[in-house]
């Protein structure tokens, strides 16, 4: 309750350069879940470079569905918040400013476009900013293959995972210490002398904390999802093996959580082969580990056996970007960034400057991000139909640059005929 109240007060400050649409209604949390009204504000930040192209595209096609589906009965309020160039021009310089972070959490769900990571002048990414801000603790990237998609694998049909990746911990937390400075000496000389631990004098030190706080609350996120979706296993990944107190804690930490949280449900694989003769029984759900080499392996080699997949942040990092290519890569790969409640959707990829304002870039990756931002306020009628609308605007060859070089006989538009050709397709 002191949450909801908390956020009730937010909502009456304020905003210097937002504006909260008259029309549309503010989503809110009740009883721990998501209220959401049939005129929602939802949040959108343009992004840099070919942001504006991808955006008014998305756009044009997330508000055709809303209306071909529910007819005027459900639509978006779409409101501006600022990050990036476009909040540097509008505030001074500041382009991550605070009343960002604050509709963020006042509104709870945003899509983004991609922001700059200014170079230099200690600029931390924007990106990493956010999730740290708004403790975004949950990355996840449904990875899966869309008919006449160009590909690298003989059956990409057999790609279809959602990849759960902590976002707070891990290497990430920029504990890292230069060679030969006063503090990687420090600690050096703390881990040699007082600690026992044997290294080679001057190295770099980086450190790697990862708690069962961290670790639990990300894997209940993903069985969470896989049992509300329908998916048959979960696979924790990790490099147990080398690391035990920290990746290996992650496997332990999620077979405990899922035998005291999910008892009665959850079936490990000794007990598939043990009791069921390796048939998942009907509304039991899988719960594996593999250890993360093997795993770049399993999903090239038998992709099938994979379903929803929760990894620490490095694995998960390395993970979503290569499976993603099994299906075409980054101008598809949607994205979301999960807190309890405030999620922010997003293009995988950067800004690909050298493409920006010329209309020609794939907006997939945007477009898809869409799609799971409808799912999560719960309009899975206009998600569905975005996707099949998609689904066949590839499949008649009508395609951007990117992907029209790898196929034959593409027909090759710009972002905005590509919006087009979908809209039509709805
Ligand atoms: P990038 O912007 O993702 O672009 C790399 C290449 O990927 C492009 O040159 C293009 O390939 C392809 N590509 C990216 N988006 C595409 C799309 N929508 N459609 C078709 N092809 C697409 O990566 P980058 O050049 O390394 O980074 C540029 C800036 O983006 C940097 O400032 C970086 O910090 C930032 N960035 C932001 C985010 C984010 O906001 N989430 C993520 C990554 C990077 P071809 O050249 O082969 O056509």
């Amino acid at each position: 309750m002191a949450h909801e109240q908390a956020h009730e007060q937010a909502h009456e400050q304020a905003y210097e350069h937002i504006t909260v649409p008259a029309v549309g209604e503010r989503i809110t949390v009740r009883e721990g879940r998501l209220a959401v009204p049939d005129n929602p504000i939802l949040m959108w930040i343009e992004g840099d470079g070919i942001g504006p192209d991808i955006m008014t595209a998305s756009k044009r096609i997330w508000d055709a569905a809303a209306q071909k589906v529910y007819g005027g009965q459900r639509k978006v309020a779409w409101m501006e918040v600022y990050a990036g160039d476009k909040a540097a021009g509008l505030y001074d310089g500041n382009y991550f400013p605070d009343e960002t972070l604050d509709a963020l959490r006042d509104f709870y769900v945003g899509i983004k476009g991609p922001l700059t990571t200014p170079v230099g002048g200690g600029f931390r990414s924007l990106n990493v900013a956010l999730r740290q801000e708004l403790d975004l603790y949950a990355c996840v990237r449904p990875v899966k293959w869309y008919p006449g998609i160009p590909s690298p694998l003989r059956h990409p049909e057999l790609v279809d995972v959602v990849i759960y990746r902590e976002n707070t911990e891990d290497v990430y937390g920029g504990i890292e210490y230069k060679a030969g400075s006063p503090e990687a000496e420090k600690v050096q000389r703390f881990l040699v002398e007082e600690m026992g631990a044997a290294m080679v004098p001057h190295s770099g030190i980086g450190i790697k904390p990862m708690s069962e706080f961290g670790s639990k609350r990300l894997i209940r996120k993903a069985i969470d999802y896989a049992l509300s979706s329908g998916r048959k296993s979960v696979t924790l990944v990790h490099k147990g093996n080398i690391q035990k107190y920290t990746e290996g804690a992650f496997m332990q930490w999620g077979y405990e959580l899922a035998r005291q949280e999910y008892a009665g449900v959850i079936v490990t694989e000794e007990q598939l082969y043990d009791q069921y003769r390796g048939q998942l029984p009907e509304g039991k759900l899988l719960i594996k580990d593999r250890i993360a080499d093997i795993m770049f392996q399993q999903m090239l080699l038998r992709p099938a056996e994979y379903d929803v997949i929760a990894t620490p942040n490095l694995n998960g990092d390395y993970l979503s970007d290569a499976v993603a290519a099994e299906v075409g890569g980054v101008g598809i790969a949607p994205g979301a960034n999960f807190a309890d409640y405030v999620a922010l959707f997003e293009a995988t990829h950067g800004t690909a400057p050298k493409y920006a304002n010329q209309d020609k870039v794939n907006p997939g990756s945007l477009l898809l991000s869409g799609v799971m931002m409808f799912d999560y306020i719960g309009w899975g009628e206009a998600a569905d139909a975005i996707e099949s609308a998609y689904t066949r605007t590839v499949e008649d060859k009508i395609v951007t640059y990117d992907f029209a070089r790898q196929m034959d006989e593409a027909h090759e538009v710009k972002t905005s005929d590509f919006a087009s050709a979908v809209i039509e397709r709805l």
